[in-house]
C-alpha cells in the first residue's frame, strides 16, 4: 500500500515531548508514519519544519469576516480616522451607512467625537466598533434613529455614556450595543457565508486549521438567529475552509419541557447540546458573557483599576442570574465557557461550577473560562482543582497591552493573561486570539506568549513567559484538548488528522525575538494541500 503523500527532508515538530522526526506520511486525511514511505506524491520540504496546524480556541470568524469589508480603523490618531471615514463617505452609494471596526481609543487619546463625525459624513449614518467589541460609536443621524440624541435611555448590563452636560456622546458599552440590533440584525445568511468564507481563507494563510468561533445565533455577539445555518450552508457548499467548533450564545437557550428526571432545564430545541456534529463542524460549549473588557474598564473587578479610581467595572447581569446560568447549562449536559476576565467575574464562574459539580457531578467536562483576564493567584490554584480550563489570549500582552497595563498598575501586571503559573499548576492551556479584537496570526500569538512585551516596549508580567515549544503546544494540543479533540488532533502523529503547518524556522528553537518572523509556506488540512505561499 503507498501513502497519498508524503512531506519528505522535513523537521516535523511532532509535540510528542521534544521528538523531532525527518518526515510524514497521509493516506487520505490522517498520519499514517512519521518516516519516508513509497508515496504517490512526495514533497521534498528542505527542510522546512511542519507542526500541528494551529487551533484558534477563541475567534469571532464571521465579525472577522465582516470587518474586512469595513472601514480599517486602526489608524494613529483621530484625525486619521475622520479621514477614513470621510473616504468611505464619498465613495459609497448613497443612504449606505459608513460602519468601521477596531478602534481603540487608548491608541487614539479618546474616543471618536459624534459630531466630528457628523462633519466627516455629512448626512450618513456612521457606526465605529471599538476594537473590543464591548463597545461602539455612533453619529448624531443614528442617534436620532434611535431616540437618544438628547438624552440617554437606562440599558441594563450596559451604559449609554453621557457628556457632563447629559448630552450622549454616541459612545454605547455593553448591552447598550443591543440598541442597534434592531437596525442591523439579523444579517442574511448568504452575507454570513460570505463573511465566513473570506475569514477562513485568511486563516489558511496563516496556518489555522481549525478555530473554535466563541459565540453565535443570539447576545450581542450574534449576528443572526439562524447563525448555525449560515456554517452549515458554508460546509455544505464547501465555503467552510477550516474545521470550525461553534460556541452558542447563552442567550438563545431556554426552558425545554423535556421529562423532569432528564436533568434539562434549559436548551435548544430537539435536546440539542454540546458535541453534536463532527470534525468539520460541531456545537461546541455554551457561551456566557459575565463581564465586559479590560482597556474598557467594563470588566468586574474586585479592586479598582489603576487609572480610574473608584471605578471596579461591572457584571453583564446580576450575579444570582449568571450562576443559574452557569449551573442550569452544567446539568443539561452543556459545557460552559464563561467569559470572565476581570477577578471579580472569574470569582463568580469559579463559584457556579464549584456548585455545579457538587450538585450534579459529570466528569471531565473541561468548563472553559475565556480570557482569564485578571487572575489572581488563588484563582490559578482553584481553576486548576475544578478542571477549569482558562482560554488566555497572547496577542493582547502585545496590542492592548500598554492599556492592560494602564488599567493594572505594576502589581497586577503578572496577573494579566498568564501562561506559565497556568502551566506550573498543571492546567493545559489552549492558543487563542479573540480575532478580530486583536491580530490572529498564530505566530504573533507564540511571539507574545514568549516575549511579554507590549508593542510600546514595555515587559508585561515577565514571569508568565513561556518557551517557544510550550507555546507551540499550546496552540496546538493545547486548543484541541479544550475542545476534547486531543485524540484526534493538536500533535504529529500516527492516526491523528493530517492537519499541519509547514513554517520556515522553527518557534521552538528560534530566536525569541524572530518567532513573528516566520513565515507559514503551506497549510495541510484533512491530508489536502489547502494552501500554498
Ligand atoms: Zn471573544
Amino acid at each position: 500500500m503507498k501513502a497519498d503523500l508524503v512531506l519528505t527532508n522535513a523537521r516535523v515538530r511532532t509535540l510528542v515531548g521534544d521528538q523531532v522526526a525527518p518526515a510524514v506520511a497521509i493516506w487520505r486525511d490522517r498520519i499514517v508514519a512519521l518516516e519516508d514511505v513509497p508515496a504517490h506524491r512526495t514533497v521534498d520540504l528542505d527542510g522546512a519544519v511542519v507542526t500541528p496546524g494551529f487551533h484558534d480556541a477563541h475567534n469571532h470568524m464571521a465579525w472577522y469576516g465582516l470587518s474586512l469589508s469595513e472601514v480599517d480603523l486602526r489608524v494613529p490618531s483621530l484625525e486619521a480616522l475622520y479621514d477614513a471615514v470621510a473616504e468611505r463617505a464619498a465613495e459609497a452609494p448613497e443612504g449606505e451607512w459608513i460602519v468601521g471596526a477596531g478602534y481603540d481609543e487608548n491608541k487614539l487619546g479618546g474616543h471618536p467625537d459624534r459630531d466630528a463625525l457628523d462633519r466627516a459624513a455629512p448626512g450618513r449614518k456612521v457606526w465605529l466598533k471599538h476594537t473590543s467589541g464591548h463597545m461602539c460609536l455612533v453619529n448624531g443621524p443614528l442617534l436620532a434613529e434611535l431616540g437618544i440624541a438628547d438624552a440617554p435611555v437606562d440599558v441594563p448590563g450596559g451604559l449609554v455614556v453621557v457628556d457632563a452636560a447629559g448630552r450622549p456622546t454616541g459612545l454605547l458599552q455593553e448591552q447598550a450595543q443591543q440598541l442597534l440590533n434592531r437596525l442591523v440584525l439579523p444579517y442574511p445568511v448568504a452575507t454570513l457565508v460570505d463573511a465566513i468564507e473570506r475569514a477562513g481563507r485568511v486563516y489558511l494563510s496563516q496556518g489555522i486549521t481549525s478555530v473554535t468561533e466563541a459565540g453565535v445565533g443570539g447576545g450581542w455577539i450574534g449576528k443572526s438567529p439562524v447563525e448555525v445555518a449560515a456554517y452549515q450552508l458554508a460546509r455544505d457548499s464547501g465555503r467552510l475552509p477550516v474545521r470550525v467548533e461553534l460556541m452558542v450564545a447563552a442567550d438563545v437557550l431556554h426552558p425545554v419541557p423535556a421529562h423532569e428526571t432528564d436533568g434539562m432545564p434549559l436548551g435548544l430545541d430537539l435536546g440539542i447540546r454540546t458535541g453534536l456534529g463532527d470534525d468539520r463542524l460541531r456545537l461546541g460549549p455554551v457561551k456566557v458573557f459575565s463581564d465586559g473588557s479590560l482597556i474598557g474598564h467594563t470588566c468586574a473587578m474586585t479592586e479598582d483599576f489603576a487609572d480610574t479610581p473608584g471605578e471596579r467595572g461591572f457584571l453583564q447581569d446580576s450575579a444570582d442570574a449568571l450562576r443559574t446560568r452557569i449551573v442550569d447549562a452544567h446539568r443539561s449536559g452543556w459545557r460552559v465557557a464563561a467569559h470572565a476576565i476581570g477577578d471579580a467575574a472569574i470569582d463568580l464562574v469559579l463559584d457556579a461550577v464549584d456548585e455545579a459539580q457538587r450538585r450534579w457531578p459529570r466528569t471531565d467536562v473541561r468548563h472553559r473560562i475565556e480570557h482569564f483576564g485578571v487572575s489572581r493567584p488563588d484563582q490559578v490554584a482553584r481553576a486548576a482543582a475544578l478542571g477549569v480550563v482558562p482560554v488566555p489570549q497572547g496577542r493582547f500582552v502585545g496590542e492592548i497591552g500598554d492599556g492592560m497595563l494602564r488599567a493594572l498598575g505594576p502589581e497586577r501586571a503578572g496577573w494579566a493573561y498568564r501562561y506559565r503559573s497556568l502551566l506550573d499548576a498543571g492546567i493545559t492551556p489552549p492558543g487563542s486570539s479573540d480575532r478580530p479584537v486583536v491580530d490572529g496570526a498564530p505566530l504573533r500569538g507564540l511571539h507574545d506568549m514568549v516575549n511579554r512585551r507590549t508593542d510600546g516596549g514595555l515587559p508585561c508580567g515577565p514571569e508568565e513567559a513561556i518557551s517557544g515549544l510550550e507555546a507551540l503546544t499550546a496552540y496546538t494540543l493545547g486548543s484541541a484538548y479544550a475542545s476534547h479533540a486531543e485524540r484526534d488532533r493538536g500533535t504529529v502523529e500516527v492516526g491523528k488528522y493530517a492537519d499541519l503547518a509547514v513554517l520556515s524556522d522553527d518557534p521552538a528553537t528560534v530566536d525569541p525575538a524572530s518567532i513573528r518572523d516566520i513565515e507559514v509556506l503551506s497549510t495541510v488540512l484533512a491530508g489536502e494541500v489547502v494552501w500554498e505561499r
